[in-house]
């Protein structure tokens, strides 16, 4: 096991039901399988039920399929050992990764009692993406999809040669979505990533899915706009039969040389 206590850094090991350090620090196995490594618990920034709700919903109908197809295979190429997801959800495209190895981070509980329920192949934790638990140069691969990049931290986990696949949404992802809420609807800006990794290779992907009425608010809800947007324009969606929309995603490959 590659995850270290949260309070003082040393190695856990899994002791029946606990997983313990050597300064006796011990965190519970919930039912489920994952572990809180989370110190400082005062509030929740993770997820709520209701989203994780909509983003299984969505995710079940298949609309993002050819994302978790294509990671997959995208991973396989490389030989890998031990995974990490940083910002992994309820665990559906970490569930589909090979190593023999897996860890799933995230600071929403409720996203991880649902992925490692069905996912008994990976580690889960809550735990921030930006303080990880886990071992220096201990990940020969790293996996963000639609979390943000946690430099230091990918860096600091990923042994020498490792590599790092980072999921973001393309300019036009959604786009359907946005014309129908908004007036002027602006594409999402492409940014580089500052980092001391080398990227290696980008892959561009796209395809337009039908999209059933009631799962068209779910992913609407699953969008970084759903907090922003006005009640009268969430409302256009729930006027909408099912519709045709376009999932586009760019995938960085980087490497640690
Ligand atoms: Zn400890």
């Amino acid at each position: 096991m590659k995850l270290l206590c949260p309070i003082c850094n040393e190695k856990l090991v899994k002791v029946d039901r606990q997983a313990r350090c050597a300064n006796n620090h011990s965190f519970d196995y919930a039912k489920q399988g994952y572990l809180n490594l989370l110190i400082k618990q005062s509030v929740d920034h993770g997820d709520n039920k209701e989203m994780v709700q909509a983003r299984t919903q969505f995710l079940n109908s298949g609309g993002y399929a050819f994302l978790k197809q294509e990671l997959v295979n995208l991973t396989k190429k490389y030989d890998s050992h031990v995974l990490c997801d940083l910002g992994c959800g309820e665990g559906y495209y970490t569930s589909g990764f090979q190593a023999e190895e897996k860890y799933g981070f995230d600071m929403s509980k409720e996203a991880l009692k649902h992925a490692s329920k069905n996912d008994p192949s990976t580690q889960y934790a809550v735990a921030s993406i930006f303080r990880l638990p886990l071992e220096d140069a201990s990940c020969d691969t790293a996996v963000t999809c639609f979390a943000p990049f946690a430099k230091d931290e990918i860096e600091r986990v990923l042994t020498q040669g490792g590599r790092f696949f980072f999921v973001s949404p393309g300019p036009k992802h959604l786009f359907e979505l946005k014309q129908l809420i908004y007036d002027t609807p602006y594409e999402n800006e492409m940014k580089d990533l500052e980092t001391t990794l080398v990227k290696e290779e980008e892959y561009f992907i796209s395809n337009t899915f039908h999209c059933e009425k009631e799962n068209l608010i779910s992913l609407f809800k699953m969008t970084p706009y759903y907090h922003r947007t006005r009640n009268e324009d969430i409302d256009k969606i729930n006027h909408q039969d099912g519709m045709d929309i376009t999932a586009e995603f760019l995938i960085r490959v980087y490497q640690k040389r």
